[in-house]
């Protein structure tokens, strides 16, 4: 792996998107020899994968799956990264493109060793993008311990404060810290280009029957994924945010502004495992705790993931309720209640809990910002291939919403198409 320096090469591939996806197709054009530029706009890679606790339907953690690929990158002087780096334009032909990149300071050069001399030092605080916000850390951090390239990023703010600044510049003995670092664009160019740019929790605030941002104690499954992640913002305690108690029970809501015509129209794929998952996550810890699961059509596409429902539905103190919430309202004492009509019964439910988690869908990221190339899209935001122009293709979940195993497999066949643009050139 080369970071952050490139020569320009027309029969390169850019891959834009440092996740699952991107990865896998990077890793696969660069081990059949491909050069290939990896383009990710957070300071590390692996993308929305590194956030989980655990994936299923294995419940093993994400670093068994990413580190494999992590390993492969540092192993391969083809495929050359760059984090902190997004796409400013793109143009020319399939090919034979140009592509101009903004890459952001870092204000860390190679010296780093990871010693968190600069963590210690520095007074500022900033609130942490990886746990979504539920906790503060501090302005010089490494985004978390298994981050990839590993090496520490200090915040812009804590250039602001001259006073901090200095503290942190003075704490390193390898003089890593470099506040001269700046902004800059350069140009690459490339014969094909991969989208792999991934997705985007929905924006839970806009379902406004479902009382996220009015109670603490409704919570979405990704914040869900960090609290139950041993370096997430609880250590790994699964916790009522109101009171940091132990929950008793806990309600999970699928299909939280997903399938429904005024949110996201679609099925996310995942929601429906990641809740059955999760419920694992809340049972492991608290034995005694109930948990229902209230859905509109539980779906566990495949034999695995099938089984993996059947031994959830074992559980006596998992309790699966057919129908869609109403509405999730404040029951007083931090609980609250999940109101549904069930719809095998015809009863309306009251289901009073500790705490609720929104299984909320997968919004892909092009849907809140389009990618500055010459794409097309569906009404929602994913990008459609055209093979017949070629040239640029999407992978994994900016194509659609896919579990880990089909964005590789997805990603692994877009591969395929990269090269093939470079070959008929
Ligand atoms: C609650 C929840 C739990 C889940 N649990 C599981 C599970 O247990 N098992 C499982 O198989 N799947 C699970 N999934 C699904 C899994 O997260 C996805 O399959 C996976 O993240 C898809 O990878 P990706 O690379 O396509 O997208 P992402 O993981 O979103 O990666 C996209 C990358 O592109 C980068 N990027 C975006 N835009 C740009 C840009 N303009 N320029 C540069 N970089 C950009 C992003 O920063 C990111 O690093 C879960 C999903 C949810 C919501």
């Amino acid at each position: 792996m080369t970071e952050n320096t490139a020569p320009a090469n027309g029969s390169s591939i850019m891959v834009v998107g440092g996740g699952i996806s991107g990865l896998t197709t990077a890793l696969e054009a660069a081990e059949v020899g491909y050069e290939v530029f990896l383009v990710e706009k957070n300071p590390y890679l692996g993308g929305r994968v590194a956030q989980l606790n655990q994936y299923f339907p294995k419940l093993c953690p994400p670093t068994c799956g990413l580190e494999i690929n992590f390993r492969r990158i540092k192993d391969n002087p083809k495929v050359k990264v760059f984090t902190l780096a997004e796409v400013e334009k793109v143009e020319g032909t399939a090919g034979n493109y140009t592509v101009s990149l903004k890459l952001k300071p870092r204000f860390v050069n190679e010296n780093c060793t990871c010693c968190g001399d600069c963590t210690e030092a520095c007074q500022t605080e900033i609130d942490s993008p990886f746990d979504f916000e539920m906790q503060k850390i501090k302005g010089a951090h490494l985004p978390f311990e298994m981050a990839f390239p590993a090496r520490f990023i200090i915040h812009p703010s804590v250039k602001d404060t001259a006073e901090d600044a200095r503290r942190v510049k003075d704490a390193c003995k390898y003089d890593a810290v470099d506040f001269d670092m700046e902004a800059k664009t350069i140009d690459l160019q490339v014969g094909s280009i991969v989208w792999a740019t991934g997705w985007e929790l929905y924006d839970a605030n806009k379902i406004d029957n479902l009382g996220f941002g009015l109670y603490p104690n409704i919570i979405t499954n990704m914040m869900m994924e960090r609290m139950a992640a041993p370096n997430g913002p609880t250590k790994g305690q699964i916790l009522r945010p109101s009171d940091k108690k132990a929950p008793g029970s806990v309600a999970f809501v699928q299909c939280a502004g997903s399938r429904d015509e005024n949110h996201l129209p679609y099925c996310s794929y995942i929601c429906c495992m990641a809740s059955l998952k999760q419920a694992t996550y809340v049972r492991e810890r608290y034995p005694e705790a109930k948990i229902y699961i209230f859905y509109i059509d539980m779906r566990a596409p495949g034999l695995r993931y099938e089984k993996f429902y059947q031994t959830i539905k074992e559980d006596q103190n998992i309790f699966f309720v057919k129908g869609k919430v109403a509405e999730v309202s404040d029951a007083g004492a931090g609980k609250v209640t999940v109101v549904a009509e069930n719809a095998v019964t015809g009863e309306k439910i009251h289901q009073t809990v500790d705490m609720a988690v929104l299984a909320t869908g997968m919004q892909p990221t092009a849907a809140n910002a389009k990618l500055p190339a010459d794409l097309q899209y569906t009404e929602d935001g994913f990008v459609i291939n055209d093979f017949d122009k070629g040239g640029m293709y999407a992978a994994g979940c900016a194509n659609k919403p896919l579990d880990v195993v089909t964005s590789n497999q997805n990603a692994t066949g877009v591969a395929l198409k990269a090269i093939q643009t470079l070959v008929n050139k």
